[in-house]
């Protein structure tokens, strides 16, 4: 087998680099290791940036997004018993976040490469690279009880944090970040309509929560929660008189209430690899970094990352040049630590640290009354939130 670039994983970063080569003219293979129905219905981002959702729709992808994705133009702020939103739309000259989940992300892709004849290879297994520092390095793996080997001009690693491609660069070539939170996130996916239109952030003396959305009838909604908490301590009950103190409000509001149909518990960890290049592999989306969801960002840098590799792939393809490939870790790292202190100061601005700290938590609110009232301050917050806009560093000639 054989193709120009071989892509492992088919996560949101893997079948969308896929998609855009293919608007190239340039074929590649995607090997995911669990099936199509898994990958469909994995439950985990849902809010996407302007430029996201601009990418997807400019791209052929925006159909359903369009008339299904919510669009919001705020988020409240709620502390000390009391809202604020912040109005992303005039702070940020009209910009918005859209809610529409990755699972449904996932799912436009796929139909539409397997409509275009894309190749997607679900349940493969073993996956092993080999030959990167080559121009024609392999990726070998096992298929239908088959052995199968694909050569690549180039290999795409998209195989998000648990998987192996990175694995394959040799010790020593990467310098890892890594920062891990005292605390983790309890999370469900309830039938009940959204509590609110937009989402809510709340700094509570008990703990952070976030009451978000996936849809007019499904809410999404978190709580902070000890690292090493455990699922059968929160039965559903629980849940809902905890997410009942933390977003107590002097303002109009319930939280709506339905069943549950979904629940994990999730470590908040910030992490970054460098760098995202090893002779002609490319590291793309969460196997190169990863981030604490309270800033919404993980699913939007793995687009940014593959929208700028598929741009480098272009011209190494079209014009057999580098540069824009050379440049790749660098450009893409400028955003990627931009978004780690994004998400490092949400994250650290709406939870508890230590309960028996009486300082930070003062810090903390003098630091939201700041973010509410101050619009400078608070136009930091919403450009970050509705995402920077791309940097093409050169690379649109
Ligand atoms: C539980 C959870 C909840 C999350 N919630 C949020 C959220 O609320 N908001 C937010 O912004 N972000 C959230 N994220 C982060 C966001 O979902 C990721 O940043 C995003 O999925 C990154 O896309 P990706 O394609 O890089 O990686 P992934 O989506 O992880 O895709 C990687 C793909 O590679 C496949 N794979 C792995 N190993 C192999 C292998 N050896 N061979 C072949 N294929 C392989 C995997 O099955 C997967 O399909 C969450 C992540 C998790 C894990």
């Amino acid at each position: 087998m054989r193709t120009k670039v071989g892509i492992v994983g088919g996560g949101p970063a893997g079948l969308l680099l896929s998609h855009l080569l293919h608007l190239e003219g340039i074929d590649s293979v995607v090997l995911e290791d669990r099936s199509r129905e898994y990958v469909e219905h994995r439950i985990r981002a849902g809010v996407l940036e302007h430029g996201t959702v601009e990418l997807l729709t400019e791209t052929g992808l925006g159909d359903r997004l369009q008339r299904e994705g919510l669009v919001h133009q705020g988020v409240e702020l709620r502390f000390l018993g009391v809202g604020h939103r912040i109005d992303f739309a005039d702070l940020t000259g009209g910009r918005s976040i859209t809610i529409y989940g990755q699972q449904e992300v996932v799912k436009d892709l796929i139909a539409k490469r397997l409509d275009d004849g894309g190749d997607i290879r679900f349940e493969v297994s073993d996956v092993r690279l080999d030959g990167l520092t080559s121009d024609r390095p392999t990726i070998a793996f096992a298929h239908d009880g088959a052995e199968e080997t694909l050569e690549c001009d180039v290999v795409a690693g998209c195989d998000g944090f648990h998987g192996v491609t990175r694995h394959a660069i040799p010790e020593g070539v990467l310098t890892e970040y890594d920062r891990t939170y005292p605390f983790a996130w309890l999370g469900i996916l309830a039938e009940a309509p959204p509590s609110s239109e937009e989402l809510i952030y709340t700094n509570h003396e008990r703990g952070f929560s976030l009451c978000s959305l996936r849809s007019p009838t499904l809410s999404r909604l978190y709580l902070q929660v000890p690292p090493d908490e455990r699922l059968e301590n929160w039965p559903d009950e629980r849940i809902w008189e905890e997410l009942r103190r933390r977003t107590a409000t002097t303002g109009d509001f319930t939280l709506n209430e339905g069943p549950v149909v979904e629940r994990l518990i999730a470590p908040l960890r910030s992490w970054v690899a460098e760098p995202m290049q090893y002779g002609r592999l490319f590291l793309a989306g969460d196997a190169a970094h990863i981030v604490p969801a309270t800033g919404a960002k993980g699913l939007n840098l793995a687009v940014a990352d593959v929208r700028r590799l598929a741009r480098g792939l272009v011209r190494l393809f079209e014009r057999g040049e580098t540069d824009l490939l050379e440049g790749y870790s660098d450009g893409c790292l400028r955003r990627v630590w931009r978004v780690q202190q994004f998400s490092w100061w949400m994250t650290s601005m709406l939870h508890r640290f230590d309960p028996a700290d009486r300082y930070g938590p003062r810090l903390q609110i003098s630091e939201l009354e700041y973010v509410t009232s101050s619009r400078a301050a608070a136009t930091t917050l919403a450009e970050n939130y509705v995402g920077l806009p791309f940097d093409d560093g050169g690379s649109s000639s």
